[in-house]
């Protein structure tokens, strides 16, 4: 018999017989790894354990781990899923069950929505066809064969993708677990062995859906699951979701009284007055890290002429993300969905030398995007929204310097709010305007910057802008979860697109290059990260409300109002709440409000001058003379630390 070889992950050669199976290799390795495999990698593709190795080949073994292995498992736990249906509702339709980044979903068509019995009862089955160890199995079957079978079994979705994909082949692969009789369907694989493979899996809701997501086509239900190697990672991922669920900023948003939302301005939050006073105390914070840092702002119109628009390419390529408007003399306009164009203006604006650069314009002001209304959420997808924008204005010898610059002010603004994060290099994409050389010089700079400043990164191969490579930076917030936040772009084509010029030391005219950049992102998104970060306790320096007064009974009210205007004339953000409740009423409520403070007044602490101070998490502080309050709670602002932390300090 012929010999093949096949080569390991770790490079090593292994002889194996010609048509040995992925599962052969694995056993003649260890054991072990033939108990723990459930698919394999053949030549960088995924396949089942049971494929033939014809010819030589690079074969890893898939187990419990990774992204890749994870994907597998998912994926059939969604055919799982889809068996169980199939099992309790005769004459249902299956759609498509991808895996997905949080688990899996099934789509199907059903004579009634599914309700959360239904689910519990699909679980079950699922758990039961789990435990009798089934196969899947994968089949070849002549095409016109697969359709006539779907076609017979009343599934004319699936017929229609055996169509749409597989025009052309004699052969269509399905899969079946156990049989056709328990489970069979359209799809390329790979899949886990057998279903006893799956341990830890749990439905978890349904939703309306639409055959391939287009409203205007079969309306279907979707039924959403995890699944994890073990029961332990599943527990795990439930608790987090719970948790996320508690934070979730929409919900906190509403109690604490930071933002509404109306129907007749979807997707654009209504700032309530503490949510209001968050926005600005991040918006003041961002002027407090800028300016000093040679910024400056400027304030550019909301609404431009398309002509500006056709300058830089988005009424090409951008217009149905746009707000179109029409001014009173039928000119067609469009509202501002970013700032560069805008900043591009006022670099024209005047004649530029090389003294000039860097230039930095930053910028505030609302920009909005005609988001379709399916897709808007709370404050992470919205139609109405303002950024921590910034262009910079660079010659190409400075683009290392002010990259650099740019890295280290990201590192101080996310350590501020306590917030781990990595970066991430995109460099040239395989579509990309511009000259090769200039890429790559742009591409080195980064890199340099990047080690310059300390920071490791990933690299992203091939993922930049086709303007220019970049700089993404994901920040991870206490559930864990990965938010993409800040970006610094290199842009080498919209200083082109607008002429821009400045006047170099040689006394000739030079094309200076942009760099997009935002820390933040946009400010709305950025609070929802916030808020769910921090569970709607912020830290001193960005509660809203950083105290509230209590006076315990109507004689101490006049006392407490005259802490109340204290504090605020020291600059804290406070309030009296001197409503006739009991005391231990008010301070549920205030602690419910996740106010850091809340300092109470009675007959001792009028009679000393002082307040008897309660933290939000940490109970009782005793008492303090006023000015001793106000002193360390400034001192905790500055330090932007948490409440406790900030009183153990001082005291
Ligand atoms: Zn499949
Ligand atoms: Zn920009």
């Amino acid at each position: 018999m012929s010999e093949i070889s096949v080569t390991l992950p770790d490079g090593s050669v292994r002889h194996v017989p010609a048509g040995s199976t992925p599962a052969d290799v694995a056993a003649a390795i260890s054991p072990r790894l033939a108990g723990a495999a459930i698919a394999a990698i053949v030549n960088g593709r995924p396949v089942d354990l049971d494929v033939p190795l014809a010819t030589d080949a690079s074969v890893q073994i898939l187990t419990d781990r990774g992204t890749d292995a994870l994907h597998v498992y998912r994926h059939s736990t969604a055919h799982l899923l889809a068996a169980a249906v199939t099992n309790l509702f005769p004459g249902v339709q299956c759609g498509i069950g991808p895996a997905t980044d949080e688990g899996f979903f099934y789509d199907f068509v059903v004579p009634r929505p599914f309700v959360p019995e239904d689910l519990e009862a699909i679980e079950k089955k699922m758990k039961e066809l789990a435990a009798q160890d089934l196969p899947y199995q994968r089949q070849m079957w002549p095409r016109e064969e697969a359709i006539a079978y779907f076609t017979s079994r009343g599934e004319p979705l699936k017929v229609q993708l055996i169509e749409e994909k597989t025009d052309g082949q004699r052969e269509v692969s399905v899969y079946t677990i156990k049989d056709r009789q328990t489970f069979v369907d359209f799809c390329v694989g790979p899949h886990v062995p057998s279903t006893s493979r799956l341990k830890g899996f749990k439905l978890l809701n349904t939703s309306n859906a639409y055959w391939k997501g287009d409203a205007k086509n079969q309306p279907m239900q979707r039924i959403y699951g995890t699944a994890f190697f073990s029961e332990k990672e599943l527990q795990a991922y439930l608790q987090r979701i719970e948790e996320a669920k508690k934070r979730d900023h929409r919900k906190l948003g509403r109690e604490l009284g930071l933002f509404t939302f109306h129907a007749w301005a979807p997707g654009a939050a209504f700032w309530l007055a503490k949510g209001t006073t968050l926005y600005n105390t991040l918006a003041d914070y961002m002027r407090g890290v800028l300016f000093p840092s040679g910024y400056v702002e400027v304030k550019t119109p909301l609404v431009y002429n398309k002509a500006l628009w056709e300058t830089s390419g988005h009424w090409q390529h951008y217009r149905e993300n746009m707000f179109v408007v029409e001014s009173r003399d039928g000119e067609p306009m469009g509202m501002k969905a970013m700032n560069c164009p805008g900043h591009m203006l006022v670099f024209a604006s005047d004649v530029r030398s090389y003294r000039d650069l860097p230039l930095r314009f930053h910028e505030q002001t609302p920009l909005h995007r005609n988001e379709a209304s399916g897709v808007l959420a709370g404050l992470t997808r919205v139609r109405q929204f303002s950024q921590d924008d910034a262009h910079c204005f660079v010659t190409q010898e400075q683009i290392g310097a002010e990259v650099e610059r740019l890295i280290r002010l990201v590192q101080r603004v996310y350590s501020d709010f306590g917030l781990p994060f990595v970066a991430k290099l995109s460099t040239r994409p395989d579509e990309f305007l511009g000259e090769v050389a200039t890429w790559d010089h742009a591409e080195a700079q980064l890199k340099q910057a990047l080690d310059a400043a300390g920071m490791a990164y990933e690299l992203n191969e091939k993922d930049g802008a086709f303007y220019g490579p970049k700089i993404d930076f994901d920040i991870t917030d206490a559930l864990g979860r990965r938010w993409q936040c800040g970006t610094i772009q290199l842009d080498y084509q919209i200083p082109q697109r607008f002429d821009l010029k400045y006047v170099g030391a040689d006394n000739a005219e030079h094309r200076p290059i942009v760099i997009h950049r935002a820390i933040f992102g946009s400010f709305e998104r950025f609070i929802a990260i916030l808020i769910e970060h921090y569970a709607g306790a912020f830290p001193l320096w960005l509660a809203p409300l950083q105290a509230v007064v209590l006076p315990i009974a109507d004689r101490h009210a006049d006392y407490a109002a005259g802490v109340r205007n204290r504090l605020a004339a020291a600059g804290l953000r406070v309030e009296l709440d001197a409503r006739q409740e009991k005391i231990n009423y008010k301070i549920r409520e205030a602690q419910l409000q996740k106010i850091p403070y809340m300092l109470v007044a009675g007959d001792r602490e009028v009679a000393e001058g002082t307040v008897s101070v309660r933290s939000r998490s940490g109970g009782d502080q005793g008492a303090r003379t006023v000015d001793e309050f106000v002193r360390q709670a400034l001192a905790e602002v500055t330090a932007k630390g948490e409440p406790e932390a900030g009183l153990a300090a001082a005291s």
